[in-house]
């Protein structure tokens, strides 16, 4: 392979992030290579959301350097714009256009950003509901649908964008139990294919299954990462262990 497609897609070195005086991001390594699955696990409130966050730049870091796609996301010079429209990102809560159509949630970007015309955007649409598995819902409103059908749906939207990199944070959390799998099977169908993630997730079965690698983060600061059968099957550090404890 040439060093152009063996450079990581993420390279995060020393990330610290404060919020006033409360520094809640205290020096984070993470690398995520082409095609790779990486799953954050970790506490609430150990700064999970908010390194997925300071990725594409929804926050400002406060010290150390993040390179998406080889491009320095802090640098001045750098258009974090055209960065972004490589990088996908499905959130808790879904985010759609309650007063779009499904198909008009996953064209808009892409007519607006991508400059596509609407035969092509309609065309790219429909593929990646088909992948969703919600091809017929096409014509529908977000709140016709489940919350397992509009998480799939902002997947298929951000799909839409042709995405190199996708960040997910804890996508099934705010899911009734039933609606968990349709979307956690998705997101192992694009795994699968291929795509590189780094996903933030309490559902460990689907980490220990999917993912390449398991981060685990606690007070800001990375506390083991590796295989899953290793951080998950047989952590090294008591604190990774007592967090286990409580969710598994
Ligand atoms: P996690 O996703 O692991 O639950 P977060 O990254 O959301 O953790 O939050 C880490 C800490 O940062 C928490 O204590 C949270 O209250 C704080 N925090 C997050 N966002 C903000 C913000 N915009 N302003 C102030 N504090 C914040
Ligand atoms: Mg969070």
């Amino acid at each position: 392979m040439t060093p152009a497609t063996t450079q990581p897609v993420v390279r995060i070195h020393d990330l610290h992030k404060s919020f006033g005086d409360r520094e809640v991001l205290r020096g984070i390594d993470l690398t995520v290579a082409p095609g790779e699955v990486v799953c954050v696990i970790g506490p609430s409130g150990s700064g999970k959301s908010t390194l997925l966050r300071c990725v594409n730049l929804l926050e400002e870091p406060t010290a150390g350097s993040i390179e998406v796609l080889g491009a320095e996301v802090t640098d001045a010079d750098v258009d974090i714009d055209r960065v972004r429209t490589h990088v996908g990102m499905v959130f808790q809560q879904f985010n759609l256009f309650a007063h779009l159509t499904v198909l008009e949630n996953c064209t808009l970007a892409q007519r607006g950003v991508l400059r596509r015309s609407r035969a092509e955007a309609e065309r790219v649409a429909t593929a990646n509901l088909e992948r969703v598995g919600l091809a017929d819902r096409a014509a529908a409103m977000p709140g016709q649908l489940s919350g397992g059908q509009q998480q799939r749906v902002a997947i298929a939207r951000a799909l839409s964008m042709d995405p190199r990199l996708m960040l997910f944070d804890e996508p099934t959390s705010a899911l009734d139990p039933e609606l968990v799998g349709d979307v956690l099977g998705v997101m192992r169908d694009l795994a699968d294919a291929g795509m590189t993630m780094l996903v933030v997730t309490h559902e460990m079965a689907f980490a220990r299954e999917v993912a390449d690698r398991v981060v685990f983060m606690d007070d800001g600061v990375v506390v083991e990462s590796g295989p899953p059968d290793q951080v998950i099957g047989a952590p090294l550090e008591e604190r990774t262990r007592t967090f286990l404890q409580r969710v598994l």
